[in-house]
């Protein structure tokens, strides 16, 4: 039964989106554990063994994220797509909730979602399936390469996906001049900043 199912869960909070088009929305995260991906300048690298998160009912996730009252729901990682993502996305979503998924794309597609944030990452190629899914592309900017790296997967999107260059936060002072000029040159492409790091939420 779907509302008994479990996943493995790091932490679920409430705090504001601080990226792409949602910025500055407020926002109920879970944030689920495991990660195969493995980006070297990953921040969350406590989140990637799966078997040491406890695992949690979708139907206490889902009475905590409605009792948050808030009216979205992010579900972040680690790699979320690692798990099966529909019994909690359709437990949610009947509970009248609108679904939001961070996803480096490395896995299958699963779950009901009303947004879907893909930002492939180097480490681990992104599957063909997520390109059509995408509502946003974000791509995480360490270094110049990474600029011609974003235009390879924003030929693959459909028309009209909003697409993002996004400063990696350690190498924001290095790489945000590039990013400006890109922008300008290419103002397809929109600037994301963490803005929930520079007000220190979670
Ligand atoms: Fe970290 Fe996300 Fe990369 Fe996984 S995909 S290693 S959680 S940055």
């Amino acid at each position: 039964m779907a509302s008994s199912t479990t996943y493995p869960v790091m932490e679920r909070f409430p705090t504001l989106q601080g990226e792409g088009a949602w910025t500055g929305h407020a926002a109920w995260f879970i944030r689920l554990g495991g990660c195969d991906v493995g980006c070297s300048w990953c921040d969350v690298k406590e989140c990637w063994p799966v078997e040491v998160h406890p695992r949690v009912a979708v139907k206490e996730l889902v009475k905590e994220a409605k009792d948050s009252g808030l009216p979205r729901v992010v579900v972040t990682g680690g790699e979320p797509a690692m798990h099966d993502l529909g019994p909690l996305t359709e437990a949610l979503k009947e509970a009248g909730l609108a679904t939001h998924l961070e996803t480096s794309g490395a896995h299958p597609v699963s779950g009901l979602w009303d947004w879907v944030t893909l930002s492939p990452k180097k480490f681990k190629p992104c599957r063909d399936e997520w390109y059509k899914e995408a509502d946003e592309l974000k791509v995480v900017v360490v270094n110049s390469h990474d600029l011609e790296w974003a235009e390879g997967h924003a030929s693959q999107l459909v028309p009209g996906t909003a697409q993002f260059l996004q400063p990696e936060w350690d190498r924001r002072d290095v790489v945000m001049e590039k990013v400006l000029t890109r922008i300008q040159e290419a103002p397809q492409w929109r600037l994301s900043l963490q803005i929930h790091k520079f007000i220190g939420l979670p």
